[in-house]
């Protein structure tokens, strides 16, 4: 199949990886959404406020995105383990780096479209629900909560600039801090989105079509 052609999750495609680690360097634009943010804090034992300090700046020109801070000479994700180049937090990577070479195209359809951007030089090919499911199925689970954290920035990252700074800081406390880590976290998601949208058109600022 021609790999700039859309791929469903039963087509076959050139996808292998060695852990070569150079999709790990030259980083500082890996998003980092919500569930992400309280996985990773979890799997990580620390609180979410130390972990997005700690590892994630704000996504330059796209508030209330943020990213995962890339260090050193090379850019490298701070996640990333110089010596083994292993990711330490593949467990719960996000759906960026999950994906990886594939770039989803419409999840709520399952396609992606493979951007070539391997750097490994073969022709080894994989259905693409292989490729997906072979971490600990953070797709499967992961799928619904990221399309409609998608969805949501495509709504209010247009207007964000003249949202008044209080109702900014508000939707961020509620997008990224108040949760309760004992708690079903994909329902706790789900539900700040939803009240973010309330505080969002409730303002008034915007009318829904
Ligand atoms: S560039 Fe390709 S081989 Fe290297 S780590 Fe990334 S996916 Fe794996
Ligand atoms: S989160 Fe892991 S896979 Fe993604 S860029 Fe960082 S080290 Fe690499």
């Amino acid at each position: 199949m021609d790999e700039k052609e859309l791929l469903g999750l039963k087509s076959k495609t050139t996808l292998n990886c060695t852990i070569c680690d150079k999709c790990c360097e030259h980083r500082g634009d890996i998003k980092i959404t919500p569930i992400n943010v309280l996985e990773i804090s979890k799997y990580l034992k620390i609180g979410v406020e130390e972990f997005l300090d700690k590892y994630t700046e704000p996504a330059p020109n796209e508030d209330p995105e943020r990213v995962i801070k890339a260090v050193g000479e090379k850019m490298r994700c701070i996640f990333n383990d110089n010596t083994t180049f292993k990711c330490t937090i593949h467990e719960v990577e996000p759906m960026q780096c999950l994906v990886f070479p594939l770039v989803p195209w419409d999840l709520n359809k399952d396609l992606f479209i493979n951007s070539n951007q391997c750097v490994l030089k073969n022709d080894k090919k994989m259905k693409v629900d292989k490729w997906l499911n072979s971490n600990h199925k953070i797709y499967k689970r992961n799928k619904f909560i990221y399309q409609k954290w998608i969805e949501l920035m495509e709504e209010i990252q247009p207007w964000w600039k003249i949202i008044p700074k209080e109702t900014q800081g508000k939707i961020v406390n509620l997008l990224y801090l108040e949760y309760d880590m004992n708690k079903n976290l994909e329902k706790q998601v789900l539900k700040n989105i939803e009240e973010t949208r309330r505080i969002f058109y409730g303002k008034r600022h915007f009318n829904r079509s």
